[in-house]
């Protein structure tokens, strides 16, 4: 079974390959000479979701699924949301990715701010066999004060999952993988294609 994952981040892509295992090809935008900046520009993260599978399902033909992620802090009112990546570049100073001037800005927001609490949400959309499917991994966690660790990326080091006392930048890949929204949510979908088989 080949699908086209729409992502040019190879450690994503890895992830996927290892838990989906034999008898599935997941190939990147790039195996498929896809270059293009693909719009995400819908309200939610589904929405995103599904905007970049159908962007390739209609210009490549090829089932294929897509990922969105958004951090929702409960006393933001489920901010930065949608706008995760581009929180500083949105509304404080910074670029697109920047998680320097994303966790700044999101720690000043919340400096005077006790309820830390906070969760990953990922949706990963599936266009497979003509039909659009949808996967949700949540993390439920809180926002420390300061950042801890190095490991990871983005938020990891002002992220703490609940029920544990270090933050994901202070975990392994696997130990943050098995509990993670990404991990969750890629589960989900792994489940539903090995049933397909
Ligand atoms: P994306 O949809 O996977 O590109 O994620 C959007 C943004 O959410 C990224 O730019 C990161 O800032 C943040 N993010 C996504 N997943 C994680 C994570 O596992 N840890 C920390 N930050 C994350």
């Amino acid at each position: 079974m080949k699908l086209v994952f729409a992502t040019n981040n190879s450690h994503k892509l890895t992830e996927v390959r290892q838990i989906l295992g034999e008898g599935f090809t997941v190939v990147g935008l790039a195996d498929i000479g896809c270059h293009e900046d693909i719009p995400e520009t819908a309200e939610t993260l589904e929405g995103n979701a599904l905007q970049k599978a159908r962007y390739v399902k209609a210009h490549y033909g090829l089932d294929c699924f897509a990922d969105d992620t958004g951090l929702e802090v409960a006393a933001l009112n489920g901010a930065p949301g949608v706008h995760t990546a581009r929180y500083a570049e949105l509304f404080g100073e910074g670029t697109t990715h920047d998680s320097d001037a994303n966790m700044n800005l999101l720690l000043h927001h919340l400096e005077k701010i006790t309820d830390r609490s906070a969760r990953f949400r990922t949706a990963i959309a599936l266009i497979y066999q003509g039909e659009e499917h949808l996967f949700e991994g949540i993390c439920e966690g809180s926002i420390l004060r300061e950042r801890h660790g190095h490991e990871g990326f983005g938020y990891d080091p002002v992220f703490q999952p609940a029920g544990f006392d270090r933050c994901f930048a202070e975990m392994t890949a696997d130990e943050k993988n098995s509990i993670s929204h990404r991990g969750r949510a890629t589960q989900k979908l792994v489940d539903f294609l090995k049933a397909k088989r």
